[in-house]
């Protein structure tokens, strides 16, 4: 039914996500379909805050959250489906989005917020995903 889906998953809050990791593995498994683990390493937001960071922080930022992510999706997920593991840079809910439309993902699935927001019924990178997405999204509630 769906053949590539897109999860993204916030690395510093990887407990929270699991019933949405969970979910993704199962319906990839079901469909026979890729399952794309996608990070965002955020951006800074301003030159300025940028110019107190070492010049090569980005690159050493993005090559650990490289590391984390596999980590995290060999002990999530397992080894019995094919995972496509990628970290980009910038905006998240754009980044998530781009990537979707850049690699043809046809679902995404991700989860809600976390549990100390527990007053607001979206985030705010899964609300800006599913008001803006080509996709499918699936919003994941613990
Ligand atoms: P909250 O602020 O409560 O964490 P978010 O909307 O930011 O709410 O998080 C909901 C979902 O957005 C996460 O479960 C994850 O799927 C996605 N997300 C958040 N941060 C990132 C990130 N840095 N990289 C990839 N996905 C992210």
């Amino acid at each position: 039914m769906y053949n590539d889906i897109l999860l993204p998953i916030d690395l510093t809050h990887r407990d929270t996500q699991a019933k949405a990791v969970a979910t993704a593995a199962e319906l990839a498994r079901k469909w026979n379909a890729r399952l794309h683990v996608l990070t965002v390493v955020p951006d800074l937001g301003s030159s300025l805050v940028a110019s107190y960071f070492p010049p090569d922080f980005e690159k050493k930022a993005m090559a650990s959250a490289a590391d984390e992510l596999r980590t995290f999706a060999d002990q999530a997920i397992g080894g019995d489906i094919p995972v496509q593991h990628i970290v980009s840079h910038g905006t998240i809910y754009s980044e998530i989005m781009r990537y979707a439309d850049k690699t043809g993902c046809d679902l995404i699935v991700m989860a809600s917020h976390r549990p100390e927001l527990k007053d607001y019924l979206l985030g705010p990178n899964a609300a800006r995903v599913v008001r803006h997405a080509n996709q499918s999204v699936l919003v994941v509630r613990d």
